[in-house]
């Protein structure tokens, strides 16, 4: 079992990383954008949180940054009214289940009810089905395969991980980013995390400075595919 999902991702691995750009990312997902062009992604998980998310939106604006947010589904139900916000602002809003399960652990049927109830909660607040899923922890297997084939729903994975849910230092945070971040990364943060906050307009500025242009998931994925 062990050796057969290590398989798995290899097998994506390399189809992500080396393999022809077109059908078959098409098929499975995004973990990296286009390593010859300068552009990256800000992606936070896990929200909308209560708190801290009217901050990300006053930096995320003052920058005209348009970050892509996965949602946890429970969250977005009970914080309706941050979820608009974010919608209006122009966020991409992307899946992160409803009640942010080990989803690598479950049936196919339950992770395709996983996601689609995360999207139900979206279309009941106006809001269109969601492009991305990305898996709780990044975990994934044959079975979210076949979940996601069945929904057309690419995973949405990422290349660069803050790390910032350990409450590391905004420094920290920073030093990272900007240390390490490389053409077509898709940088990993969270909702609702101070440090987070407190790094974002540093972490921007870092960004731009290195020239690099930050666009959402979606516009990463369509110029991969063109
Ligand atoms: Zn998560």
């Amino acid at each position: 079992m062990l050796r057969k999902s290590m398989l798995v991702i290899l097998a994506l691995f390399i189809v992500i990383e080396w393999g022809p750009l077109s059908d078959e990312r098409a098929k499975y997902g995004i973990a990296k954008g286009n390593p010859f062009i300068k552009e990256v992604v800000i992606t936070f998980d896990d929200g909308p949180r209560e708190t801290g998310m009217q901050e990300l939106d006053a930096i995320l604006s003052s920058y005209d940054v348009k970050a892509t947010f996965f949602l946890v589904g429970k969250f977005a139900e009970r914080f309706s009214n941050i979820t608009l916000m974010l919608h209006r602002q122009g966020y991409e809003l992307a899946n992160h289940t409803y009640t942010h399960p080990r989803l690598y652990q479950d049936h196919t049927a339950h992770i395709v009810r996983q996601a689609e109830r995360c999207d139900e909660v979206l279309e009941r607040l106006g809001i269109r089905k969601t492009r991305f899923l990305r898996p709780p922890g990044g975990h994934f297997n044959m079975e979210i395969f076949n979940a996601m084939r069945r929904m057309n729903l690419p995973l949405g994975l990422w290349s660069l991980n803050t790390a910032d849910y350990t409450g590391r230092p905004a420094e920290e945070i920073y030093n990272l980013v900007i240390g390490s971040a490389r053409n077509g990364d898709i940088i990993l943060m969270h909702s609702g995390m101070p440090n987070t906050v407190e790094a974002l307009p540093r972490v921007i500025e870092g960004l731009k400075r290195r020239g690099f242009t930050i666009i959402r998931l979606e516009d990463m994925w369509n110029s991969g595919n063109t």
